[in-house]
């Protein structure tokens, strides 16, 4: 495969000003197969020391480097260069991807597909940032110029690796910011493949850096250095409360796209099977560790017993088993510590309501990180397991009597990321999509997402938005320009 990434346990070292760097202290951590439980790599422990190198080199390439001077279109084609990259090393991506994260190798492959397009757009978008002229009433002109907003300092999770870094990465050199990017320390290595196609695409070295390293040692010196002009985050709501803390001393911009505990309601009038498919799919896709989960199935009372029926049947045949494997649903979770949480979560949900399906590890397979698809009936909303985000296989079934009751226990959530309907009643679905306090509102499907269109939360989901135009926005300073066409004093004095 071009571009070498091999199966063995090896090295990496992280991309420091276009070059690669171990840290300054030479200390590295593994990284994981959760599928074999074994080290596949060792990647640089990064702390303090080195998160000053690379936002200086992101400053000074900001400020000093070509990159300051390089045009739109320039950057586009940067974009697109990426793009086609990756494109080009699909397969090998896919495969890393799936062996660090645990997600099916078809999931995967879709993942890096998606990182492509993302940069694909934002190539495009890049010769669209346009300024404006402001009606001023005045002998003047005013206009509103498009910047860079800076360096950005970029956190991303470990759910969906790459696509997580392009979605970050992608308007941000669009915008022509620069960016120190911090990979999840359980999934670093598809951000450090993607690291060894920049020199190739002509991005000068400092404008994006990737480094390595753990939340608080690497994370936080990130989000508190006075040079970082804006932080992006995608990551628990824990950690994001965190960040906006400690970006409050240097009144950084800050971006957040957190969890959630999104709804998914299902309507008597629904269509029966699609509507189980997409509860099933909803929640249980790449193994329920998805910011959208609908991890809370609402379901009305009159087809309430058939649909737990019905669900808890199919749920038993998702074929769970090793994740290159094409066959595969769902694969391990990514790391011990998310299966010890989500194990722990099913321990509280075997007390707080019925438990209709899974509830463990699947007895055949004896290794790996593995969670069955695992479902809670008659579960009430004030229930742990109906509040707290899990991150991983396991839906919790409501009841629900009517649409006003659904749609009450649908906002009853601290969270707002996303939520879903299902029903063939056209003035009921677009009832819910105007009552449903969330940033997307699915109608008939659950789970599509789209580079064109906005992603991001309500309430404690967090705020900004990715993705689109949206997604630039949140790279771009607004600056105001004020031109005096008078050739003659103000006559103040
Ligand atoms: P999880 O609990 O599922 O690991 P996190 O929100 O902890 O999710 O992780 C998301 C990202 O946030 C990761 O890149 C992680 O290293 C980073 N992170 C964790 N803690 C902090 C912190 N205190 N400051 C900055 N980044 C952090
Ligand atoms: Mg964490």
């Amino acid at each position: 495969m071009p571009g070498g990434i091999t199966t063995e346990v090896r090295t990496y070292q992280m991309y420091i000003n276009g070059e690669w760097v171990a840290s300054k202290t030479a200390k590295t951590f593994p990284v994981y197969d959760p599928s074999t439980e074994e080290v596949i790599a060792q990647v640089p422990d990064a702390g303090a020391d080195d998160v000053n190198r690379a936002v200086a080199a992101a400053k000074a390439a900001f400020e000093e480097g070509p990159w300051a001077t390089t045009t739109a279109q320039e950057r586009g084609r940067v974009l697109f260069r990426l793009a086609e990259k990756i494109r080009a090393n699909l397969p090998a991506l896919a495969e890393l991807e799936c062996r660090n994260t645990g997600k099916p190798i078809v999931e995967a492959e879709f993942d890096i597909a998606d990182a492509a397009t993302c940069f694909e757009y934002y190539g495009g978008l890049a010769t669209k940032v346009v300024g404006y002229v402001n009606p001023v009433p005045d002998n003047a002109m005013s206009l509103s110029l498009k910047e860079p907003v800076g360096v950005a300092g970029q956190i991303i999770p470990w759910n969906y690796p790459l696509l997580m870094a392009a979605w970050k990465l992608a308007p941000a050199i669009a915008a022509g910011c620069t960016c120190v990017l911090k990979p999840a320390e359980q999934t670093p290595l598809t951000a450090l493949e993607l690291a060894k196609y920049f020199t190739d695409c002509a991005l000068p070295p400092g404008v994006v850096n990737v480094i390595t390293g753990f939340g608080e040692s690497c994370g936080a010196p990130l989000v508190q250095h006075p040079d970082v002009n804006k932080i992006a985050f995608t990551g628990s709501a824990a950690v994001g409360k965190i960040i906006v803390k400690q970006a409050a001393d240097t009144v950084k911009r800050v971006t957040l796209e957190l969890g959630g505990k999104s709804p998914n309601i299902v309507f008597a009038d629904a269509d029966f099977e699609a509507a189980i498919d997409g509860a099933l799919f909803g929640v249980f896709i790449n193994q329920g560790e998805v910011c959208s989960a609908g991890s809370r199935i609402l379901v009305q009372k009159s087809i309430y017993k058939n649909f737990v029926e019905a669900m808890t049947e199919k749920a038993k045949k998702i074929k769970l088993g090793p994740p290159l494997e094409r066959e595969t649903k769902m694969g391990p979770l990514v790391s011990k510590e998310q299966y010890d949480r989500v194990n722990s979560y099913i321990e509280i949900g075997k007390k707080e309501a019925k438990l209709a399906s899974g509830g463990g590890r699947p007895e055949k397979i004896a290794k790996g990180y593995y969670v069955q698809p695992t479902i809670f009936c008659d579960v009430t909303n004030s229930a742990r397991i109906a509040r707290e985000e899990i991150f991983g296989p396991v839906a919790a079934v409501i009841p629900f009597e009517d649409e006003k009751d659904a749609l009450k226990i649908a906002n009853d959530s601290p969270y707002g990321l996303a939520a879903a309907v299902w029903t063939r009643d056209i003035f009921k679905a677009l009832r819910a999509v105007k009552a449903l306090r969330a940033g997307i509102v699915w109608v008939n499907h659950m789970q599509p997402t789209y580079v064109e269109a906005p992603w991001g939360g309500y309430k404690q989901s967090g705020f900004g938005r990715e993705l689109g135009p949206w997604g630039i926005e949140e790279y771009l300073e607004t600056k105001q320009v004020y031109i005096n066409l008078n050739e003659a004093p103000i006559g103040w004095y």
